[in-house]
């Protein structure tokens, strides 16, 4: 048992706490792991509110981090002591029906599919004074040593700075993945990208990478624009600034809409207000934001009888397991450059000071 300190949501509307917790040994099929760095994500951000009634307190959150192997448990070959990887918060067995399908990166042997938010046996590696505290995701990065399946890992190039790349395991390949995979986007078309945090900002520069002629972001916060711009956002504006509906300003500026539309908000309206700002034939609409649990979006059908596809995206469409280590490779090799997105660098102790500059908008 190693005894480390973890971020720990003890009730929903809580801040963390910082905590001296029990890390168990790995049992078959897991590893554990010595997490190195993590970010914040909006997503560990709507746990703390309480916002997913299958997420179980207390528990210990995070989902976007990196870490070196510390111990196997029995079992596992695919990694070993020493080696850098990155934990996955979607998995890929690589034998269910989803990760057979070349176009599906969804796993049926994942947390989501028997929602508790425990390890695949149903138990916990965590105990805090004494109280056993659940898994997020089964990756749980908020802790200095974590257990993780097997299958819930990528090995990563040994060269990988760790502190750079833990963006490798959420914010980044979702918004470029959502661009390059779930909406494809052409080499000459116009995109509108709602909402520009850490996800929006890597949508920005999957459209760029795609060929994209025109990337309008649109955010209420005007302080995203600048790092918008640098990352390839030709137009910026502000809801705030208009009288009109911002689906009818998109669709003045653009003709007919856009080609490609993302919400990457969590807003049942502005996912209604991103799907109504594409064109009306071809456009497509990726929602990447994650509501609150409950929402309910009612629209007008004539908005997707005219032809226009709605969509959403889990993790940017990739296969974790095979994916994150080609992104970490192109990292290295400088073709893309996630570290525009870190805003902050802060120890563990100060965790909420890196929440609350995430509700702030910095
Ligand atoms: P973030 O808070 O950093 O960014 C959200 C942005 O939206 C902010 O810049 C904010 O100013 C802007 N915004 C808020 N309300 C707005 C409005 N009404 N109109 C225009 N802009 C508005 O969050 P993030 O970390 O970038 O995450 C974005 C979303 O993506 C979250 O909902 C998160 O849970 C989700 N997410 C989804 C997946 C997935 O697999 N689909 C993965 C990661 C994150
Ligand atoms: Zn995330
Ligand atoms: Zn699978």
């Amino acid at each position: 048992v190693i005894r480390c300190r973890a971020a720990v949501a003890w009730a929903a509307g809580k801040p963390l706490s910082v905590e001296e917790v029990e890390v168990a040994p790995p049992k078959a099929g897991e590893v554990r792991i010595k997490i190195v760095a993590t970010g914040i994500c909006r997503t560990d951000d709507h746990v703390l509110e309480g916002c997913f009634p299958n997420v179980d307190f207390p528990v210990i959150p995070g989902h976007e981090g990196a870490g070196i192997v510390e111990s196997l448990g029995e079992g596992v070959t695919s990694v070993k002591p020493g080696d850098k990887v990155i934990p996955l918060c979607l998995p890929q067995c690589g034998k269910c029906s989803f990760c057979l399908n070349p176009e599906s990166n969804y796993c049926v042997k994942c947390h989501v599919s028997e929602p508790q938010n425990l390890l695949p046996d149903k138990t916990s590696r965590f105990t805090c004074k004494g109280k056993p505290i659940h898994h997020f995701l089964w990756v749980s990065t908020f802790a200095e040593y974590t257990v993780i399946p097997e299958y819930a890992l990528a090995k990563i190039d040994a060269a990988a700075p760790l502190d750079k790349v833990c963006l490798l395991g959420c914010g980044f390949p979702t918004g470029y993945g959502a661009a390059i995979n779930t909406a494809k986007v052409k080499p000459g078309s116009t995109c509108a990208v709602f909402g520009v945090g850490g996800v929006g900002l890597s949508v920005v520069m999957g459209c760029k990478a795609a060929g994209a002629a025109r990337i309008i972001a649109v955010d209420i916060n005007k302080d995203k624009f600048a790092k918008a711009k640098e990352l390839g956002a030709t137009d910026c504006i502000s809801p705030r600034d208009f009288k009109k509906p911002i689906q009818e300003v998109l669709t003045e500026m653009t003709g007919h809409g856009v080609d490609y539309s993302f919400e990457v908000i969590g807003h049942a309206d502005t996912m209604t207000a991103a799907l109504a700002s594409c064109n009306m034939n071809t456009g497509v609409c990726v929602i990447v934001g994650v509501p609150a649990s409950g929402s309910v979006i009612s629209i007008d059908p004539m908005l997707l009888l005219w032809g226009r596809t709605w969509k959403g995206t889990l993790l940017g469409g990739w296969k974790m397991r095979d994916s994150i280590p080609k992104l970490v490779s192109s990292y290295l090799e400088k073709k893309i450059n996630s570290d525009l997105l870190i805003t902050h660098t802060l120890p563990i102790a100060k965790v909420n000071e890196g929440f609350q500059l995430l509700r702030a908008g910095k």
